[in-house]
């Protein structure tokens, strides 16, 4: 691990502070992505600025339609809260599917979502339940946040405060995970939100991405059975030495509808 300045902040005002003060500064959440790629060498920022003293970026708070997360609430919190099991089960039960429990314990969902994975579950839900990540500057629905592999709308010096869930009437994720990291070869979130059926595919293709063919076929008839004869094009999804671009857009017709038979 190269050398570096450790800050921790205490509001969000002063991490952006920190961050802007410093020559190659970076947010730290979790660490359990970004302190493995430093002690690499893969990453060598001059600074680091911890979250974790920031008490407003933690916690969970559930309106009549809405759940939000702050940013610093750990992928556990996510799983054993009883307003989420309550208010959205299937994003409780994807929180719980994340890594190990150290993962768990440490990870947080701002992390994950700055992060943006190509095979993390997160992007999943936010995708599939048609989310809103909050910024200290602006809000940014799901549609807009995933970019590219590793890339995300966000900007240099923008930090997610908080990701809100409209609750929905109905949802489950289904997750094939790779056998060794226990990341998502494929997961998918299929969900009837307030704006209609939607569903939200992580780990097949570079970023998260919504099945437009599948949402259609569930809005006619939601069964699993409306999804079964639907495949997606293999062209430019991800392929590694776990499976082929192929082998990926099939798991992502048989998760959506193991997904739309779980909540049929
Ligand atoms: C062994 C292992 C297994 C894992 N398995 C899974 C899995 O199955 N599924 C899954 O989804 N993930 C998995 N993960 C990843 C895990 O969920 C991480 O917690 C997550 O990717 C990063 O979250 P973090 O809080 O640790 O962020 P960090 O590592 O601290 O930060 C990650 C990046 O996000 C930036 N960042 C952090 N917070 C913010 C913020 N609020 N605003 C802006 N930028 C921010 C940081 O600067 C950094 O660039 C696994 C990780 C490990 C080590």
């Amino acid at each position: 691990m190269y050398q570096f300045e450790y800050h921790k902040a205490s509001s969000v005002d002063d991490a952006l502070k920190k961050l802007g003060g410093a020559e190659d500064g970076k947010i730290l959440a979790g660490g359990m992505t970004l302190l493995p790629t430093m002690k690499q060498r893969l990453a060598a920022p001059s600074d680091l600025i911890d979250l974790a003293g920031i008490a407003d970026l933690k916690g969970i708070k559930v309106d009549g339609k809405t759940v939000t997360i702050g940013a610093m609430t750990t992928h556990w919190e996510v799983h054993s809260s009883k307003e989420v099991q309550k208010a959205i089960p299937a994003l409780s039960d994807l929180a719980g599917l994340i890594g190990d429990p150290m993962v768990r314990h440490r990870g947080t969902i701002g992390g994950s979502l700055a992060n943006s994975d190509p095979s993390a579950d997160y992007p999943a839900a936010v995708m599939g339940l048609g989310a809103t990540i909050k910024t200290n500057k602006r809000e940014i629905a799901a549609d807009d946040y995933f970019k590219g592999l590793f890339e995300t709308a966000l900007e240099d010096g923008e930090l997610i405060v908080a990701v809100s869930f409209p609750i929905p009437k109905r949802a489950a994720y289904q997750k094939f995970p790779q056998p060794a990291s226990r990341y998502a070869m494929v997961g998918v979130m299929v969900a009837e939100t307030p704006s209609g059926i939607r569903v939200g595919v992580t780990g097949a293709g570079p970023c998260a991405f919504r099945v437009p063919e599948m949402e259609k076929a569930l809005t006619a008839k939601f069964s699993a059975d409306s999804v079964a004869g639907i495949t997606i094009p293999s062209d430019g999804l991800n392929a590694d030495l776990h499976g082929s671009a192929d082998y990926r857009a099939h798991l992502v017709t048989v998760m959506a509808k193991r997904a739309a038979a779980t909540i049929a």
